[in-house]
């Protein structure tokens, strides 16, 4: 029966597909006893449930024949070695056979039992190895508990309905055919919606009802621009379904026209359109739209990838590929960001900090990982001899942390030189404005960076005190609030000021809905994913700046977001 569910909106786009439900692991399994004439049929039954884990590898492994990129059949090695692992198996078939435990809950046990070894191993790498673990025997438990799946494990065409989900999932997913996910729980601004939003999957985060109310199999229209998912749609559904994808077509064909053209507001004011990239297939997307340059490239995404650590020459070869696609337009390369949410599959992030997003994170994880960090900058200042690098530095919080990176760039230049490698005259350094310590202490900063780049995805969370990722908040994580437009606006400033340049690189930037607000604060330089560059494009070439700022007294009067909302509704 038709349902309609919502979420919030998080990665834009209409899919129509087929539920595959991920439940959320093994949780709330009781500890029973079986009774004696119940424990061969237990034992069966577990049996069927490997069987059929096994099967789905199998399928997926044939469906994929081809397609199979050498880390995605690594994973699968690994999983069917797990599944036929004697160990596990007759460990499962003693505590049913000795403890009469329920199937489920020696799998469980198991479970803990391999997790808690993978948890005391030094080597991050191995350590992180504990998602094969889980991923592993959550297949067995939707065996166990739904039987096979395999008609729709990894078919092209599938909606993925689960609990959370983790970057580094994503980009597996889209290779898989999957169309669009939807999730219980999660926000819009998490670095897994920014994600979605690179590889053009629609996705629905903090729908609280997905999981009890979508069974596997159920036919699916999910829409991540407006956060709707209906459940069994009918005919007027599918009309609607196959209007809006012809409107966006032609939405999409129009605003192409603007493609390479020049940003200028109506009053004559040039406007710089910077790429926010999350591959190389961004940059050239960037490239071929007219974007000015790259303003962020989130190097962390080629740790959280990998099955392993990139060194030095794999970064170089990745950052050395990126510059040069963009042939010439300036580059702007951020040191790794791992942490908080953006924990890591390599194992370099600590995973288990009582509270991640105040923890060793971005330059403050870099710079206790000396040798890491040495080998990123010197890919990065390697890559600078083949077109215009500029390196920026996330999470800093006081003048101390620019220091110590400025010696290691001054460092690693000079020890580049002598080694022979060519690197370029002069890479320009800057920091992320995200915590709002270093909004307020621009002066401390004197004359050591070369540009600025605000990141309002986190200020807009530390200055509120608003987890980005906990969907419990997520209506707080506005901009329009009187603090952040403050700073926003006092960060531009200063940058006039001193003639050094600043950008916004939040996603607050490639929101059509924030574009004339920004101009207004005194934005010139948006760094915005491409997907959304020509419709800001558009708006900005509509705006006439003049009038846009005779507006900000009013907007900067405002004491609440109602009041913001209006003075922006009065802007157009
Ligand atoms: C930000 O915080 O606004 C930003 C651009 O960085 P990230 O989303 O990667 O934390
Ligand atoms: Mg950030």
């Amino acid at each position: 029966m038709r349902l309609l569910l919502k979420g919030q909106p998080a990665s834009r786009g209409i899919a129509l597909g087929v539920a595959h439900v991920r439940e959320p692991l093994m949780h709330e399994v009781r500890e029973e006893t079986l009774p004696e004439g119940a424990i061969e049929p237990e034992i069966e039954r577990l049996h069927a449930a490997l069987d059929i884990a096994r099967g789905e590898l199998l399928q997926m492994r044939v469906q994929l024949q081809g397609a199979l990129s050498h880390e995605l059949g690594e994973f699968l090695d690994m999983h069917q070695l797990l599944l036929d692992d004697p160990e596990l198996v007759l460990g499962m078939d003693d505590l049913i056979r000795t403890a009469r435990y329920s199937a489920d809950y020696a799998l469980k046990l198991q479970r803990d039992r391999l997790l808690a070894v993978f948890d005391g191993i030094e080597d991050p790498y191995l350590r992180s190895r504990r998602e094969d673990i889980e991923h592993v025997l959550g297949r067995v438990w939707a065996a166990l508990h739904r039987g096979p799946t395999s008609q729709l494990a990894g078919l092209a065409g599938e909606v993925l309905v689960t609990d959370t989900i983790a970057p580094a999932e994503l980009s597996q997913l889209t290779q898989r055919g999957v169309v669009a996910v939807v999730t219980g729980a999660g926000s819009a601004l998490s670095h897994s919606a920014i994600l979605a939003r690179s590889l053009h999957l629609p996705l629905v985060v903090g729908a609280h009802e997905a999981l009890a109310e979508i069974n596997d199999g159920d036919a699916l229209l999910v829409d991540g621009t407006t956060g709707e998912i209906i459940i069994e749609p009918n005919a007027e559904d599918l009309r609607r379904f196959k209007r809006i994808r012809r409107e966006g077509q032609r939405e999409r064909r129009e605003l192409e026209k603007l493609k390479g053209a020049e940003t200028v507001t109506r009053d004559g004011v040039e406007i710089r359109l910077l790429a926010n990239a999350e591959s190389r297939a961004d940059v050239d997307r960037a490239y071929a739209l007219g974007a000015s340059g790259i303003g962020l490239y989130r190097t962390e995404f080629l740790f959280m990838q990998g099955r392993s650590i990139p060194d030095e020459e794999d970064q170089f070869l990745v950052y050395r590929d990126l510059v040069m696609g963009m042939r010439g337009r300036p580059v702007t390369l951020r040191t790794l960001d791992l942490g908080a949410d953006k924990a890591d599959r390599s194992g370099i992030a600590l995973s288990h900090e009582p509270n991640p997003a105040l923890g060793l994170r971005g330059v403050r994880l870099s710079l206790s990982q000396p040798g890491l960090f040495r080998s990123q900058i010197r890919a990065l200042l390697r890559a600078s001899a083949y077109g215009k690098v500029n390196i920026l530095v996330p999470m800093v919080s006081c003048v101390e942390e620019v220091d110590v990176v400025r010696h290691l760039v001054a460092s690693c230049t000079r020890e580049l030189d002598e080694e022979g490698h060519a690197v370029a005259k002069r890479v320009s350094l800057g920091v992320m404005i995200e915590v709002p310590a270093a909004a307020l202490a621009l002066h401390s900063f004197g004359k050591r960076l070369d540009f600025l780049s605000i990141g309002t995805n986190d200020l807009v969370q530390y200055l509120l005190a608003v987890d980005r990722g906990n969907d419990a908040v997520a209506d707080r994580a506005s901009p329009l609030h009187p603090a952040v437009l403050r700073v926003v606006r006092d960060v531009l400033r200063h940058g006039r000021k001193r003639g050094m340049p600043v950008s916004v690189c939040g996603e607050m930037a490639g929101d059509p809905a924030y574009t004339r607000l920004l101009l207004a604060l005194g934005l010139t330089e948006f760094s915005l994913h491409p997907g959304n560059l020509l419709e800001v494009r558009r708006i900005i070439r509509d705006s006439d700046l003049a009038e846009l700022q005779r507006g900000l007294p009013r907007l900067l009067r405002a004491h609440d977001r109602a009041g913001i909302e209006a003075a922006l509704r009065l802007m157009g």
